[in-house]
């Protein structure tokens, strides 16, 4: 099928919610993608941060063709020992002492806000206020959606899920004052990521936390975008020093194949009981063997690694900021973005990259976002730093 017909069928059968670039790959290799033309293009997007193993990676490919000619899915009426491996593997090392499953990062949080609203339900607290930021982003599920400190996101759909309260991003005293005794949780990035990549100021996301600790008030962190590597340790809040209660994952989770996870410690851990939260599709074989994948390459020396290219990514970009059309350079890992002028285009800057074999994203129209694969080389991230900067020597503003 050539690439008109695809677009054709596209809108005329395909709900008209997403903003489509003019492109459409057919396969990938390593951390090349490959569209209908047979161009080939370095992927500094990899499905917003999903497919951190690149594309054909030869553990995870054959992890899945394997588990699919087993058994992809058996539900949860079953044991699962694909399940039982990859919770064994993804819980060892960490503060958290249970996870839960599911398909993707607005169902994870989901979990999260159920799971805090239900262990003060066990405690017989009225607690059932979740604390957000506003710009944050926490999926557009009802509940998320109004988590979600965007109005602009939500709007549209009200009448909303009660028992969200929004505050100021990186502002410790909005925090406090928002702590009124209905509140049972804060939820936070430790990178606000869906238009600005904004890494949490280490006072703010550390005052956070105790202010949660001494008012005895969960701390929830949304690592859906940040968690499984992206930034160089396994969780974000790693560089903060904090012990979250509960953690949501999922974009890299599973290399690809749709997968999330709500780990959790201490009391809230233990606060589901039977029947309080399914879920049919999640955690099943499929899932769970290319889950495993990504966490053994993660503790074999694929976080270190991730660390080690983000600095030299950091690095090249840091370069960037003689010209004066760039505002900040920011991130974490290899979460790293631009953020250009107003006066600038960003579609201009990544159309011109896209011509050029290269592929970025742009949040807030002036923000380059860049999540390639955890694979990704050092002289793809040197092809991509020169093209950027012969594109900005050649921009005026
Ligand atoms: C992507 C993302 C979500 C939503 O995940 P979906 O899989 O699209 O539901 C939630 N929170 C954060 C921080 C994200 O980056």
């Amino acid at each position: 099928m050539d690439f008109k017909r695809i677009k054709e069928l596209s809108s005329r059968n395909y709900m008209n919610v997403f903003s489509r670039q003019n492109i459409c790959f057919t396969h990938g290799e390593g951390n090349r993608l490959f569209d209908t033309y047979g161009k080939e293009y370095i992927d500094f997007v990899s499905g917003i941060g999903v497919n951190c193993l690149g594309y054909n990676n030869p553990d995870l490919t054959k992890a899945i063709s394997e588990q699919a000619s087993k058994l992809i899915h058996s539900s949860n009426l079953y044991y699962n020992r694909e399940q039982a491996i990859l919770s064994e593997k993804m819980l060892g090392g960490t503060i958290f002492s249970k996870m839960f499953m599911a398909n993707s990062g607005a169902e994870a949080n989901e979990c999260a806000i159920k799971l805090v609203r239900k262990h003060y339900n066990k405690r017989g607290q009225n607690r059932p206020t979740i604390i957000t930021a506003q710009g944050s982003f926490h999926g557009r599920t009802l509940a998320t959606l109004t988590a979600t400190g965007q109005e602009s996101h939500y709007k549209i759909y009200s009448p909303l899920v009660p028992g969200f309260k929004h505050v100021p991003y990186g502002d410790l005293n909005a925090l406090r004052e928002a702590l009124t005794d209905d509140v049972g949780a804060i939820m936070l990035e430790v990178i606000q990521s869906r238009s600005f990549v904004r890494p949490a100021n280490y006072d703010y996301l550390v005052g956070a936390y105790a202010l949660c600790r001494s008012k005895d008030v969960l701390f929830i962190l949304d690592e859906i975008q940040t968690g499984m590597g992206r930034t160089g340790k396994m969780f974000a809040f790693e560089h903060y020093g904090l012990q979250p209660d509960i953690v949501t994952v999922a974009k890299g989770m599973g290399g690809g194949v749709p997968v999330s996870a709500v780990l959790a410690r201490g009391e809230v851990a233990e606060a589901f009981a039977v029947g309080d939260h399914g879920s049919t599709l999640s955690g099943n074989q499929l899932a769970c063997a290319a889950a495993t994948v990504v966490v053994d390459k993660l503790r074999g020396g694929l976080i270190e690694d991730i660390a080690d290219k983000g600095d030299y990514l950091a690095g090249k970009l840091a370069r960037l900021r003689k010209y004066k059309f760039i505002i900040d350079v920011r991130g974490m890992g290899l979460l790293q973005s631009v953020e250009l002028s107003e006066k600038l285009n960003g579609n201009y800057i990544a159309a011109q990259l896209l011509q050029a074999g290269i592929l970025v994203n742009i949040t807030k129209k002036n923000v380059i976002r860049l999540l390639p694969p955890y694979t990704i080389t050092k002289e793809e991230i040197d092809t991509f730093a020169e093209k950027l900067e012969e594109i900005f020597r050649n921009t005026n503003v």
